[in-house]
């Protein structure tokens, strides 16, 4: 058996745990050492570190203090990783924590987080997904039942001093433009609820004020929410400090295209077996800027998809130049809109399609003014036949039912 070089207790709280920190900062030290070559396991707590409970309210979602995110492990030191090399990251596989077989997936209310489509769903909602083996229903949606494409949503390297500085000052003043906006532009440095890792003292609360937040992806990766990042894959990640530092976590057992949903696609506890190998040189060599990666050889198969077509006129009749962000909002709540004739509340739409392997395309980007983006419906995930026919849609869910919400409190 691998060696298991972070271990995770759920019972325990993350910030009990010196293997885990919730910033980006060069100085965090190495939890672990492995050579190239080597294989072995890392265990994760889900991205809220166990804040958001398995139960039928959406309290949590609403009430979570979001600076407390994204609770990974590691740094990883890899032996000969210099500045400049690139890491590559074999995920040989990804899985649930079996004393937690479960996920979630919910909307964060428009104060506490936002969304996607945060304009049309304002409130928090939550539902709850058991992991079955590689299967995954929900008491909250019913007739839909998919296979795990299981993946880190967030794995990268700590970043080195200078492009720490890069992150903060581009984010800081982006914020600056529109300073009182709600939800805000970026996430700026939060040293109250920073969890540093192993670093102590007053070097360590000076790193607090200044570690980057883990929400946005960046340079080295993070958090990329890519769905095809799954168990098999193998990942390129650039090097900006000696050993690497290599963090993970926010596992998903699934994620439609986007992870639209926001909180999040289906989130989880779980563990990754990886093996880690050294390029020298090779930011140089192949010209590298973000990570690149080879996608796994085992994947879900679905063959059969309706897909929803959205252009750049967003919901109010606007017309947007060439804005692929407006034309797979709207491919999205086509696909929403569509889902409600068979009896889906458009929360439980919503859920689908930040949960299911939904895919999501840029198909145009040319024919001004409008960008065309297509969501990607697998046919096969559903009890029932969505396709549209001469009889019209069939309600298979029968009427009343939704996922839990929680009202924003005054
Ligand atoms: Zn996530």
């Amino acid at each position: 058996m691998p060696e298991t070089i972070i271990k995770i207790d759920l019972t325990q709280s993350p910030y009990d745990n010196d293997k885990v920190h919730n910033r980006w900062h060069p100085d965090i030290p190495m939890v672990a050492w492995v050579k190239p070559g080597e294989d072995f396991i890392v265990e994760t707590y889900d991205w809220t570190g166990g804040f958001i409970q398995n139960n039928d309210s959406a309290d949590d979602v609403r009430d979570i203090d979001l600076t407390i995110v994204h609770f990974l492990s590691g740094p990883i030191g890899v032996e000969g990783a210099e500045p400049g090399d690139l890491l590559v990251v074999d995920l040989l596989d990804v899985g649930a924590k079996p004393d937690s077989l479960w996920g979630f997936n919910g909307f964060f209310s428009k104060k506490n987080g936002g969304g996607f489509l945060t304009d049309h769903f304002p409130e928090a909602q939550k539902s709850i997904w058991d992991i079955k083996g590689m299967y995954t229903h929900s008491r909250h949606i019913p007739g839909v039942e998919f296979a795990g494409l299981i993946h880190p949503g967030l794995i990268g390297c700590l970043p080195d001093r200078k492009l720490l500085d890069t992150w903060n000052e581009r984010e800081t003043g982006l914020i600056a433009t529109a300073p009182d906006r709600v939800p805000p532009l970026a996430c700026p440095p939060c040293a109250p609820t920073a969890h540093m890792g192993r670093m102590s003292g007053e070097a360590r609360d000076q790193a607090a004020t200044e570690g980057a937040r883990t929400v946005p992806p960046r340079e080295h990766g993070g958090n990329c929410d890519i769905k095809d990042l799954s168990r098999g894959s193998r990942i390129y990640f650039p090097v900006y400090v000696p050993g690497g530092g290599l963090s993970m976590g926010d596992l998903h057992f699934s994620q439609g295209d986007g992870e639209i949903t926001f909180c999040g696609a289906i989130e989880m506890a779980g563990w990754l077996h990886l093996r880690v190998e050294v390029i020298k040189d090779g930011v140089a060599k192949y010209g590298i800027k973000n990570p690149i990666f080879k996608p796994s050889p085992v994947t879900p198969h679905y063959n059969d998809y309706l897909i929803f077509e959205g252009i750049s006129v967003d919901e109010w009749g606007k017309q947007h130049y060439l804005d692929v962000h407006i034309a797979y909002r709207q491919a999205c709540l086509n696909a929403i809109e569509y889902l409600t004739k068979f009896g889906y509340s458009k929360a439980q739409a919503y859920s689908i399609l930040g949960t299911a392997p939904v895919q999501g395309h840029i198909s145009g980007v040319v024919d001004i003014p409008n960008a065309c983006a297509t969501l990607w419906l697998p046919t096969e995930i559903f009890d029932f036949d969505i396709r549209p026919t001469a009889a019209g849609p069939v309600k298979f869910v029968s009427g009343g039912v939704d996922i839990p919400l929680s009202p924003d409190l005054d």
